[in-house]
């Protein structure tokens, strides 16, 4: 059994690679069409070209690090690797919880080691290279080691609950876990904007002024109250622009980006927030959370099951079965359902993603404002005009332009009728 588990896990490994370069050289391949005409204002002629130049050169950059991937992990399967970083954790300790941090712990820090070139190289020669990187190699430094800190914080947090109450409700694991899964991301989702953002940016109230007054106003003809509205200085990484919403009830607050208060002119700021309104409005975060729990729910109790076998400790060429073992072999074998329930929480939120703008596009008494808003950012962060749709399909939590702008004019169209 443990035999066929293995090979199962490896043809995952292998077909996942293969699907990836597959759909990065279906999008490469889609590029040389022509801009649809519908866009043709959002470049001209030259910035089109780098454009498709910087989809290439991201594209490309991505599939030669997941060469990488594929390879280590190809390696650590047929050569025991895993089993040999088992056997170094249990003769360091005999606690099972330490056992399970400390297995987890190196092999994220291996994999950091191994990211941390590319990373370096995507910030300081891609993204500088087409004028979006504003990240100093100080700021570069300090974020990778708070990013590390709270992976493992947090992360080290969740794997320790997770393997003592394994230890302690052998049969009911499932249901310990999700409730604690479950309230940690609310605690993240409530406590986001005041316990993590400061840990990386500036944040500062709005000031005074056109922009803050039609905020304001909009806000209340859509009913919507805030319970702060801040700036975030996006600027110190990236000059690529954003907002977003933050906390739940009454403790909601607006936060923007000081590249999207800088590039965008103030109906086009109003657009875009009445795109983060509708979200709300229509429950979109409430409704994500609910189907993350679900999907969560199912994954742990297919977990439960899965950890009563040995064959699973096995199939990583562990003879004594343990938590983390049978646990990183369960998410090896997981990967299809996870692509699967990931395609269905893309659909999901490109739906989410139409029904906003058709808010935001009521809300504002136009389409066009938000029409120019995605326009003109999608034309800043050099967006790929003509992705393929199968990559589309799998990758893209979001319509792309043209599909938003048609939506928009097909709205528009239906109303002047
Ligand atoms: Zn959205």
């Amino acid at each position: 059994m443990h035999t066929v588990l293995f090979y199962i896990i490896l043809l995952i490994i292998v077909c996942d690679f293969i699907g990836d370069q597959w759909l990065g050289m279906l999008n490469l391949r889609a590029l040389s069409t022509g801009i649809p005409p519908e866009l043709r204002h959002v470049y001209n002629a030259e910035e089109y070209a780098r454009s498709q130049e910087y989809t290439r050169i991201r594209t490309r950059f991505s599939q030669t690090e997941s060469v990488l991937v594929f390879v280590l992990m190809v390696c650590m399967l047929c050569f025991n690797g895993f089993a040999w970083l088992n056997d170094l954790v249990c003769r360091w300790s005999g606690n099972e919880i330490v056992r399970c941090l400390l297995f987890f712990g190196m092999l994220d820090l291996l994999f950091n080691v191994i990211s941390l070139p590319f990373e370096i190289y995507n910030t300081f020669v891609i993204e500088a290279g087409f004028g979006f990187n504003r990240t100093s190699p100080r700021t570069f430094v300090s974020d990778k080691i708070k990013n590390m800190l709270l992976e493992w914080l947090f992360g080290g947090l969740l794997l320790g609950l997770m393997t003592w109450f394994y230890g302690l409700t052998n049969r009911f694991f499932w249901i310990y876990a999700l409730a604690g899964i479950t309230l940690f991301s609310l605690f993240i989702t409530v406590f986001y904007t005041t316990l993590i953002v400061p840990l990386f940016n500036r944040l500062e109230p709005l000031a005074d002024g056109p922009v803050k007054d039609a905020i304001s106003d909009f806000a209340r003809r859509t009913g919507f109250d805030f319970h702060s509205l801040r700036v975030i200085d996006g600027s110190k990484r990236s000059s690529k622009g954003n907002a977003f919403f933050s906390g739940l009830g009454k403790r909601k607050s607006i936060v923007l980006y000081d590249t999207l208060i800088n590039d965008l002119d103030i109906p086009h700021i109003i657009a875009v927030l009445g795109h983060e309104i509708g979200h709300y409005r229509m429950k979109h975060i409430r409704k994500s959370f609910i189907i993350a729990c679900c999907s969560n729910a199912l994954m742990l109790f297919l977990l439960s099951l899965c950890l009563k076998s040995p064959a699973f400790s096995q199939a990583l060429q562990v003879n004594e079965p343990n938590f983390h073992i049978g646990l990183l072999s369960f998410g090896l074998l997981y990967s299809p359902v996870s692509t699967i329930t990931g395609l269905f929480s893309n659909i999901q939120s490109r739906r989410a993603e139409f029904q906003a703008d058709a808010f935001a596009a009521e809300a504002c008494g136009n389409s066009d404002d938000l029409k120019d808003a995605l326009c003109r950012l999608s034309a800043q962060s050099l967006t790929n005009l003509t992705p393929h749709p199968l990559y589309v399909f799998v990758n893209y939590s979001h319509p792309t332009l043209l599909q938003r702008v048609q939506a928009l004019q097909n709205a528009k169209a239906r109303e002047s009728q």
